[in-house]
């Protein structure tokens, strides 16, 4: 159960691994099975970096520039689109291992600088069309608006992914297996998504002649703000060039305001990941011709008969400026309940994938769904629905049949009972409350 591991990163790498500052000689593997889970190991940067960001935030604005409600949301969305890792490697290194096994052209050295650099240059034009199409085609945006759904920009955005894009993502870096190894590519595609963690904040500004050839975090504002001036700009990853070459670059100007241009204006985290489905499946069948129903799945989001495929600016809803996000009100005590709990499965999420080749699937797939779980009753209890209570609950359970089988190791012992009790305490209290608010509610009704 020793989580002794070949690949550990230092401070300086870690960090040098989030800016895409490590080199094809710390980077280069014969073997694919020998590269590290660099996104895995990155958890801690991600928390410190955010850590400084909210005091930063803070010291600059005298507030939090990350909403506890936001926040929690976008890392729920990170730790659910992670979670099928733990019973197969990502889609997008399996179809490549494939295709680079029975129709590779050429083998290029896995262990030449030129390799690398190619790979680096070949991962990110990939992502460069991945991400346009995803905004251009309807049923790549169901998966990837999850990404765009706060209305806030913060590192926490970042990790706002999709359970479902790699689904699609795969296809796009195919040609590269041709003559590119497999273990330089799973090198790359772990670093082009790292590297767009840090451009998430409002805290740096211009960075001079660096934005004429890498995306930036005033690059990136552009691609996720709602402005018309922002509408389908600024795809690129890593480099910015590729939107300079393919028209679809834009600086950043007025202010801008984030999120999707109809919010969806919750925080429950099956309706983040799913509704554009739900969405697409009704449009889908209210449309009269079989033209139209191919034309809402494959056209633009935008799109509506008789309009071009993109849609047009003019339709979208006018941006003033004085929007408010979404964000319901809710007691203090609940959010640090809800706060702590998040952290406690964070660290059982952590176990879990460090313990993932010791493990049998159908524990592995049990605790998926106490996962799932957790992140949807929270989810619920943010946005203060009915059924909240009793999931809560449901869950707590599950939980302390889950620590009580000693496999969840992160709450070490010592703190094993005092967190039982926290547990069951604050689960009976939370139902309590709601039962109290509902027959106050049938008071009042009648
Ligand atoms: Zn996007
Ligand atoms: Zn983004």
């Amino acid at each position: 159960m020793a989580r002794a591991d070949a690949h550990a990163l230092s401070l300086d790498q870690g960090f040098r691994m989030m800016l895409y500052l490590l080199g094809p000689n710390e980077t280069s593997f014969a073997r694919d099975e020998d590269v590290p889970e660099y996104v895995e190991k990155a958890t801690p940067f991600f928390m410190m970096l955010m850590l400084s960001e909210l005091l930063i935030g803070w010291a600059k604005t005298g507030s939090l520039v990350i909403r506890i409600n936001d926040g929690i949301t976008s890392l729920s969305a990170g730790v659910m689109s992670r979670l099928s890792n733990l019973f197969a490697r990502g889609l997008e290194l399996s179809c490549y291992v494939y295709v680079w096994n029975n129709y590779r052209l050429v083998e290029l050295p896995w262990d030449s600088p030129w390799t690398w650099w190619l790979t680096f240059l070949g991962v990110d034009l990939g992502y460069y069309w991945l991400h346009r199409l995803s905004h251009e085609v309807n049923i790549l945006w169901a998966a990837h608006q999850v990404h765009h759904s706060s209305e806030d920009y913060n590192l926490s955005t970042a990790l706002r992914q999709s359970v479902t894009q790699q689904l699609s993502s795969w296809l796009f870096y195919l040609p590269m297996a041709l003559a590119v190894p497999p273990s330089v590519f799973a090198v790359h595609i772990q670093f082009n998504l790292l590297y767009q963690f840090w451009i998430h904040t409002e805290l740096v500004g211009n960075l001079g002649p660096l934005e004429w050839i890498i995306n930036t975090p005033s690059h990136h504002r552009v691609h996720h703000g709602r402005n018309p001036y922002c509408i389908d700009k600024n795809y690129g990853g890593t480099l910015i060039i590729w939107d300079r070459i393919f028209g679809t670059f834009s600086p950043e100007s007025d202010k801008v305001i984030y999120g999707l241009t109809h919010p969806i204006n919750t925080f429950e985290i099956l309706s983040v990941q799913f509704s554009y489905y739900v969405y697409l499946w009704e449009r889908f069948w209210s449309s009269p011709s079989t033209t139209d129903k191919l034309s809402v799945i494959f056209k633009g989001p935008g799109w509506e008969p008789g309009k071009p495929r993109l849609g047009c600016h003019s339709d979208l809803p006018e941006v003033t400026g004085e929007e408010a996000p979404h964000n319901p009100e809710w007691p203090l005590a609940l959010q640090v309940y809800v706060t702590l709990h998040f952290f406690l499965l964070l660290g059982v999420y952590d176990d879990i994938f460090a313990m993932k080749a010791m493990l049998s699937p159908a524990f592995l797939l049990l605790m998926t769904g106490y996962i799932m779980s957790t992140l949807t009753a929270l989810g619920f209890i943010i946005e203060k629905r009915p059924g909240a209570a009793v999931l809560e609950m449901l869950r707590c359970v599950l939980f302390l049949l889950f620590h009580k089988s000693g496999y969840v190791r992160h709450l070490i012992p010592m703190l094993s009972v005092p967190t039982e009790v926290f547990i069951a305490l604050s689960a009976l209290y939370w139902a309590a409350r709601s039962f109290a608010r509902r027959g106050k509610g049938k008071r009042k009704q009648r």
